[in-house]
């Protein structure tokens, strides 16, 4: 018996408004906010990566870090304080070659074969800034003038999500500074100027507003609370989804001494250096650009392509 066509009421479809960009931009990868890149996507990711590099100071000094980094160096950091549920930790099968292939045979049998894997001296990373202050800190006393550090890394944070502008594998480029704490505000002070005329060349909408890490837990709240109170984190806020909060697509962090005491990173008069960096999500720029100028790079306004060269 044909059975009539049933009206009824459907669930309401879970959409969000940056998901008819998907195609244009990314392929699934069966998993949440890891996706395969497009071209096209690819191509705005490094004009906005060029675009970035132009307005490199002069005296900076350029690091790429691989996607993994000291598991050692990141405890030291105080990640597992601050941000223990966002970490990814890379597990290995360790052993002889019979151990390594008993584990291996477990899946080829139907069994569990991670039940083999050990910890390993690795982490994901999560922050492409990380790993360059033990680097600097082993130069002995910081020189007068500071440092500056072009850095950039592919960084994990385990935040699963169905929305487009949070990954759990993405590209974060900064520029980071190392010196006296005048030399960091004036630093964060150009960086929020240069990053929102930045913004305005590129067609893109946004607010600049303190803001918080979004520490763990109840204790977190607590340090995020005090964050904002000493206005150690701006974010450049672009709204992706009409009046809702906007996502932020760049931060301007003032760590005060937080690093220099971790890593002992001193001034030349014994005092623990003050550091400080602003951090550009690429794929939430790349995704900001597609949301705000439509999904064919051919059909953006002239001046944004010129800017990006595209
Ligand atoms: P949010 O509050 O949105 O989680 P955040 O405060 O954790 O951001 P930062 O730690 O300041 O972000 O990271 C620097 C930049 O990296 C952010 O401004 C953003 O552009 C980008 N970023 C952070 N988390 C993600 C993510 N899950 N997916 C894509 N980009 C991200
Ligand atoms: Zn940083
Ligand atoms: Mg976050």
């Amino acid at each position: 018996m044909n059975m009539p066509v049933m009206n009824a009421p459907a669930a309401p479809p879970a959409t969000d408004p940056l998901d008819s960009l998907f195609d244009a931009m990314f392929k699934p990868m069966n998993a949440q906010g890891v996706y395969a890149r497009t071209g096209a996507y690819e191509s705005v990711v490094e004009a906005l990566a060029a675009f970035i590099s132009a307005r490199r100071d002069e005296s900076t000094e350029i690091f790429r870090f691989p996607p993994v980094m000291s598991r050692a160096h990141l405890e030291r950091h105080g990640y597992l304080k601050s941000f223990p549920n966002l970490l990814g930790c890379v597990s290995c099968l360790e052993g002889s070659e019979s151990e390594i292939r008993g584990y291996a045979d477990r899946h080829l049998a139907g069994g569990d074969w991670t039940e083999g894997l050990e910890t390993a001296d690795l982490v994901l990373t999560p922050a492409a800034c990380y790993p360059v202050y033990p680097i600097a800190a082993a130069r002995g006393p910081v020189p007068e003038a500071g440092y500056r550090f072009d850095v950039a890394c592919d960084c994990f944070r385990r935040e699963p999500s169905r929305h487009l502008d949070r990954l759990q594998s993405f590209r974060m480029r900064e520029y980071v500074r190392i010196g006296t704490p005048e030399q960091i505000v004036a630093f964060r002070e150009a960086w929020i100027k240069t990053a929102t005329a930045m913004a305005d060349e590129l067609g893109l909408t946004y607010t600049v507003e303190t803001a918080s890490d979004p520490f763990f837990g109840r204790l977190g709240q607590i340090m995020a609370f005090s964050q904002l109170e000493q206005a150690l984190k701006f974010e450049l806020l672009i709204p992706l989804r009409g009046a809702a909060a906007g996502t932020a697509c760049m931060s301007f962090n003032y760590h005060r001494e937080h690093f220099g005491t971790t890593w002992g990173l001193n001034l030349a008069d014994g005092e623990p250096a003050h550091t400080g960096c602003v951090a550009f999500g690429m794929d939430r720029l790349a995704v900001a650009m597609f949301a705000t100028h439509g999904e064919t790079i051919a059909d953006w306004p002239a001046a944004i392509r010129a800017a990006l060269k595209l």
